[in-house]
């Protein structure tokens, strides 16, 4: 979430784009989705938060909002599509959440919204219906799934720092209580950081014992961090938080008119 400084501290600001900025942060923090979302709230049309390349941007007008949505930069930047025009805080997060429960329903993973809506059939037209005309009957329902979300949110660092027993996920090593105090600690810009992993190929055998066990392939030209096998590293990190997972909504039934793209 990005915004510009909105009416607060600037003159010409004709909306309060931190507060509203705020709510939507606190509204959709945490979910699950197909990819990353991003968004933004500028205070007027001169759009410093620059909510034009976000998933989900707002621009101040005299009268409320416009809604842009499907923007991105990155390496292939798309400029967000005008969906609605001077909508009032209430009906712009009506829209948003309807917008985000539909893309967490039908997108497949790791598509962001941009290219989502490319390849939709209908393209921005068959979004709007969707969204703003419910065309498939669907807007209950998809109020209801982001309700959801919302009212069952839990901030999964704070559950892991106030649980003992998650804490003892977090461990240097997984299969020893030894600690290595001699990583090297390198200054940068005022404040140390771990050096930076060697450039030179490591030998596997010097690997041997934190990685490189017997029964593994040798390979010598391997210069990488010996990695977790995956279910060793999901135990580490424990299991997702049902209560925000978008994810755990594509087990719930939907209508198959959601399908449609
Ligand atoms: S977008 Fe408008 S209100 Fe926000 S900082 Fe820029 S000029 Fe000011």
């Amino acid at each position: 979430m990005k915004s510009c400084v909105g009416t607060t501290w600037c003159r010409y600001g004709v909306q309060d784009a931190v507060g509203f900025a705020i709510r939507l942060e606190q509204r959709y923090r945490g979910i699950r989705a197909p990819h990353k979302i991003k968004m933004a709230v500028s205070g007027c049309v001169r759009e410093c938060a620059e909510a034009q390349c976000k998933d989900v941007g707002l621009v101040a007008t005299e009268n409320g909002y416009n809604l842009y949505v499907c923007g991105n930069g990155g390496a292939t930047p798309r400029h967000a599509d005008l969906f609605a025009v001077d909508l009032d805080e209430a009906t712009a997060l009506k829209y948003i959440d309807r917008f985000m429960i539909y893309y967490i329903r039908t997108a497949d993973k790791l598509t962001r919204t941009a290219v989502w809506l490319e390849k939709m059939e209908g393209g921005l037209e068959h979004l709007r219906d969707v969204v703003i005309n419910d065309s498939l009957g669907t807007c209950n329902e998809l109020e209801e799934q982001m309700q959801y979300l919302v009212d069952t949110y839990k901030c999964e660092w704070k559950e892991v720092a106030k649980d003992p027993e998650k804490r003892k996920f977090f461990r240097q090593f997984v299969n020893t209580d030894e600690t290595e105090p001699n990583i090297e600690i390198v200054d940068e810009r005022g404040q140390s950081r771990p050096t930076d992993w060697p450039k030179d190929v490591v030998p596997i055998s010097e690997l041997r014992g934190v990685g490189g066990g017997e029964g593994e392939k040798k390979n010598d030209n391997v210069s990488s961090p010996p990695s977790l096998p995956l279910p060793q590293l999901q135990e580490t990190v424990g299991a997702p938080s049902r209560a925000r997972n978008g994810s755990a909504l594509a087990q719930q039934p939907i209508s198959q008119k959601t399908a449609a793209r």
